[in-house]
């Protein structure tokens, strides 16, 4: 059988070796978790979340441990790998306090005696997770589903299998009966056969574009359901009553964060000419201060990309944007250093038909785009083959709110970065995918919405 083997990425070291498993084994432990859907699915939503309460309280009780895991393999500094994991717990104490009401039965009044919607639960997910938050992305799929009586599997990105192994034995120690979340170590090429197996019923992906148009089409082929998270390129439009101390300190915070590999990160600047000078020296500064350095320090404000190959692609990426005509205000060079480091980045005065403008920059590279006034920003924003998040920044709320309303992505954040919040949903739209996580509208995604009728 082949390995995985993990690099850290602030080194160049290899941190650790894992067999994949074979398809005999995928479908055994598939077949498993099937019996234990069956057993699962009786269980009251007080027991179920009795055991998520208890996963909260391992992942706090792991939180360092799992924290420095996560950075060891995916390079992000170590006090944001250790907020993801308190995410983590949030979200398991959220589905396990709000199921019961979440999923309760809908009544519909009808000329039947007694009409109601129930939702049931449907049996083996498949999830296809990225690196980028390789907690968090999991856990944001596996609590509902097993909160509404489901059970998972997972691929995980093969970069991060200590990190799946470590899920995996959270939900073990938390009690959870074997199968109800196992972790499938196999190649991206062993996917079809698994979303083929009868035993699973619908799978969700979070990564890119052509990983989802892959997955979509062999589910479609099987006629299961999936959720896709895919790629994003988010627009920040800028707009002239902005405090431009504020903006800038959101722009660079939201670049770089997670080392700028966040599919909601902010990419896409669309700054009012009125300001844009302005904007762009304040924006300089801040992105040049920022430290890039050792991920373990505290102080380290940015880490390595998580793997050399997708530095070297961002690279690429960046000298065909300029070749194109954008312009180069700040970085744009791989560091003579050991790991996967690349610099705080700034593209100036880019159009569409540009690299930059037109596609993902999934690193900490920020696209920035002169608007004439606020219709041409929203043009620009909207002129785009992704739809995840999108951002307004302004002294008057109201315009931010008129604005955010015209914006077409999932989310549109007034004043504020995109973030997920288990309380709203998340999702895209266009080739950001489609479907949604978290709150009431993620966890109705994968059951079985029932009507009853009575006469
Ligand atoms: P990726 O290359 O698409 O990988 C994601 C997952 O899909 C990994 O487990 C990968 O396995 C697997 N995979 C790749 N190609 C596949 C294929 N043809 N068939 C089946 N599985 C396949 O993405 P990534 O580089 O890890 O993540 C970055 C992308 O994810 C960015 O575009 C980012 O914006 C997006 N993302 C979106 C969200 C969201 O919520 N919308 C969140 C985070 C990230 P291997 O590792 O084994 O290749």
């Amino acid at each position: 059988m082949s390995k995985t083997v993990t690099i850290n990425p602030a080194t160049g070291e290899k941190v650790a070796e894992y067999e994949r498993i074979s398809p005999e084994e995928v479908k055994k432990k598939v077949a498993q978790s099937n019996i234990t859907f069956n057993s699962w699915k009786k269980r009251s939503y007080e027991e179920r979340a009795k055991l998520m309460h208890k996963l909260a309280e391992v992942l706090d009780d792991n939180r360092e441990e799992y924290a420095q895991l996560a950075t060891e393999e995916m390079g992000k500094t170590i006090g944001q790998s250790r907020k993801e994991i308190e995410k983590c717990a949030w979200i398991c104490r959220y589905y396990a306090d709000n199921t019961s009401t979440l999923l309760a039965n809908r009544t519909v009044e009808t000329e039947a005696t007694k009409s109601y919607v129930t939702f049931q639960p449907i049996g083996v997910v498949l999830a296809v997770m990225p690196w980028n938050f390789p907690f968090y992305q999991v856990i944001r799929f596996a609590v509902p589903a097993l909160m509404a009586g489901n059970v998972g599997v997972l691929k995980h990105a093969s970069n991060v299998q200590g990190c799946a192994i470590a899920l995996e034995g959270a939900f073990a120690k938390a009690g959870f009966p074997e199968g109800a979340f196992t972790n499938l170590n196999v190649s991206s090429n062993l996917v079809k056969e698994v979303i083929e197996n009868d035993n699973i019923v619908a799978v969700t992906l979070t990564g890119s574009d052509p990983a989802g148009r892959s997955v979509a089409s062999i589910a479609g082929q099987n006629l299961k359901k999936t959720v896709m998270e895919l790629g994003g390129s988010d627009a920040y439009v800028i707009l002239d009553d902005a405090d431009l101390e504020e903006a800038t300190d959101l722009a660079t915070f939201g670049r770089l964060q997670n080392n700028g590999q966040t599919c909601i990160a902010a990419k896409r600047f669309v700054v009012l000419d009125a300001i844009y000078d302005e904007f762009m020296g304040l924006f300089a500064k801040k992105m040049k201060a920022a430290k890039m350095g050792d991920p373990t320090d505290d102080d380290t404000y940015y880490g390595p990309m998580a793997r050399a190959d997708l530095r070297d692609e961002l690279h690429g990426q960046v000298e065909k944007t300029l070749s194109q005509g954008g312009k180069l205000v700040l970085g744009g060079t791989i560091p003579e250093r050991k790991g996967a480091y690349y610099p705080a980045t700034i593209l100036a005065d880019l159009e569409p038909g540009m690299e930059g403008f037109d596609n993902e920059l999934f690193g900490p590279v920020a696209s920035v785009i002169r608007a004439k006034d606020e219709k041409d920003a929203i043009e620009l924003a909207n002129n785009s083959q992704f739809g995840l998040g999108s951002g307004v920044i302004t002294g008057d709320k109201e315009r931010g709110e008129r604005v955010a309303l015209k914006l077409e992505a999932g989310s549109s954040f007034v004043n504020k970065l995109v973030v997920s919040d288990p309380r709203l949903p998340f999702g895209g739209v266009k080739n950001s995918g489609y479907g949604r996580e978290l709150s009431g509208y993620g966890i109705r995604e994968f059951v079985n919405t029932k009507t009853i009728w009575i006469n």
